[in-house]
């Protein structure tokens, strides 16, 4: 059978693209209509279908107590990195540790800093309008919470949304070269299963259970845990704000993301590194990086103002009309702290 030059070559850049996401920047991918890209995401169902391998390498404690804790460590990097720095600056750093923090993040398998920053700062100024690409209330459960992900529509990193992020070269790489920090970290977990297997054999577990539990399992229970915030989030639970979308306070999505389950504070208020506005709303990732700004790796968390926290809009949806329009759309600056500019380079 002979293959023909345009699949070879189709197949090769498939492949060459699941390694450096710069293949997906051309701009007729960004005009594609929404679709499932099936051959650009044989990664994602991999990742998913390796899930699988439990029933080969069976389990024990210290392998899933290593997917557990490595769900929350990595969960504190989505939301008080991903999310609660690359997208919204609510704390400055220095360049190192913003360096530090965008390798951490990189561990979750989410994409780079700056595509997952770019497409953020996007679903908050269109946030439930039809311009959002993972809405519940524009496309359905399944494309708000994945379906979204699989789309060559989505694929490229709009770098003009994060021009605060896009002057630092090593930023770029790792956001271009995307699957490096994944690749060694799970190679990482492979080579501790069979550490422990040579020095502590008691503890029954090798490489390749360590492998599937510390890396798959974690990373898919991961994966689906933060996209609840972009389902979930925006149908089920409380809206104490008017805020011109969807969004909910919702106690239960709070506990498995860490404290991004204050959707509809966030929402209200996306500049401030605390999600939880009172003390009762448990909101462990700003815990985390309280205890960060005391060793002065981070500094200048951003603060919920008062008048914020207590201006409790919510009306009638009908009622509601003029008062959301006085909290019309957020401008790219707007989004993130620092009241009115985005935030100079890391350190400044
Ligand atoms: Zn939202
Ligand atoms: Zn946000």
């Amino acid at each position: 059978m002979t293959i023909q030059p345009s699949l070879a070559v189709r197949v090769v850049k498939t492949v060459v693209g699941w390694f450096d996401t710069s293949l997906n920047e051309q701009a007729t991918l960004a005009k594609q209509a929404k679709s499932v890209d099936w051959a650009r995401i044989v990664p994602f169902i991999v990742m998913h279908a390796m899930c699988l391998g439990v029933f080969i390498v069976g389990w024990s404690w210290v392998a899933v107590g290593v997917a557990a804790a490595l769900y929350f460590i990595r969960m504190f990097a989505v939301t008080g990195f991903y999310h609660r720095y690359f997208s919204h600056r609510t704390f400055r750093t220095s360049r190192f540790f913003q360096f530090v923090m965008a390798v951490w993040g990189g561990t979750c398998t989410q994409k780079g800093p700056l595509w997952w920053a770019a497409h953020h700062r996007h679903h908050h100024r269109h946030s439930d309008e039809p311009e959002d690409v993972h809405s519940p209330h524009q496309d359905g459960l399944w494309w708000s919470h994945m379906g979204w992900i699989t789309s060559p529509k989505n694929f490229p990193t709009n770098f003009k949304a994060v021009p605060d992020l896009a002057k630092f070269p090593e930023l770029v790489f790792l956001n271009r070269f995307d699957l490096i920090v994944p690749v060694l970290f799970a190679t990482s977990l492979f080579f501790l299963g069979m550490l422990l297997n040579y020095l502590a054999p008691s503890l029954g577990t090798s490489g390749s259970q360590m492998l599937i539990w510390g890396y798959f399992v974690s990373t898919v229970f991961l994966f689906h845990g933060t996209c609840t915030i972009n389902s979930l989030s925006h149908l089920f639970g409380n809206k104490r704000y008017a805020t011109k979308d969807d969004s909910r306070n919702n106690f239960l999505l709070a506990l498995i993301t860490l404290g991004e389950g204050w959707h509809n504070n966030h929402h209200r208020y996306p500049a401030a590194t605390r999600q939880g506005f009172y003390w009762w709303e448990l909101d462990i990732t700003y815990y985390g990086l309280k205890l960060l700004s005391w060793t002065r790796l981070i500094w200048d968390l951003a603060p919920v103002p008062l008048a914020v926290r207590e201006s409790r809009l919510i009306e009638e949806p009908k009622k509601a009309t003029k008062r959301q329009a006085q909290l019309q759309p957020m401008s790219a600056v707007d989004l993130v702290a620092g009241s009115g500019k985005i935030r100079s380079a890391a350190g400044a």
